[in-house]
């Protein structure tokens, strides 16, 4: 069992971001559930990376060749995989995993957790995917989410796979109970 985990190369403004990143991580590791996630050493993404490692996890990163330096890719890693391309590394984190979490982060991990979520609603794959939902960070996403099911542009079923939790444990629940819907198109 391994789950992907969308996190920041930025640590964010405040430290409450870090430590869920590594509270996190050793809860993974406590469940005996390895790691993979993008490879960097940095942001929220090193936090979740140092805290699997103390505990004695297994953590595998992907990263693109063009980002190795840039975002200072981690040489402490159980594996790193380095790739060519960005869409290489979503495909190949998303080869490799069993579900998903996105943490708190900026404009990259939005973009992987909403094309894991979109890919879920085409039924390309049917892993969980859940938000976990930092000091309310992303309560202006749910919010939106909300806003596109009134509005006629999400289904309620699609919005369902979006599993949302304040705490890693009970998103951890909630991911293990998780029970695909059909796809859009299905
Ligand atoms: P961020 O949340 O913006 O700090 O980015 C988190 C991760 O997503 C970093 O590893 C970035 O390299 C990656 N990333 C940033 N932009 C994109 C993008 N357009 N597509 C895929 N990954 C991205």
């Amino acid at each position: 069992m391994r789950i992907c985990v969308f996190c920041g190369s930025s640590p964010g403004a405040r430290p409450v971001y870090a430590e869920a990143a590594r509270a996190l991580g050793r809860l993974l590791v406590t469940r005996d559930i390895g790691v993979v996630y993008g490879g960097a050493s940095v942001g929220t993404m090193g936090a979740l990376a140092d805290a699997v490692l103390a505990a004695g996890g297994d953590i595998t990163g992907v990263i693109p060749r063009s980002l190795v330096e840039h975002e200072i890719a981690h040489a402490g890693l159980t594996k790193l995989e380095v790739v060519d391309t960005l869409h290489e590394r979503k495909a190949r984190m998303s080869e490799l995993s069993d579900a998903f979490i996105a943490l708190p982060g900026g404009l990259g991990t939005l973009e992987e957790l909403t094309e894991v979520w979109s890919w879920g609603l085409l039924g390309l794959h049917t892993k969980p995917l859940g938000l976990l939902n930092v000091d309310g960070y992303y309560d202006p996403l749910a919010h939106l989410v909300d806003r596109m099911v009134a509005e006629g542009f999400l289904s309620p079923s699609g919005q369902a796979m979006l599993l949302l939790d304040e705490d890693g444990p009970g998103l951890l629940e909630r991911l293990e109970g998780y029970s695909p819907p059909l796809g859009k198109w299905s």
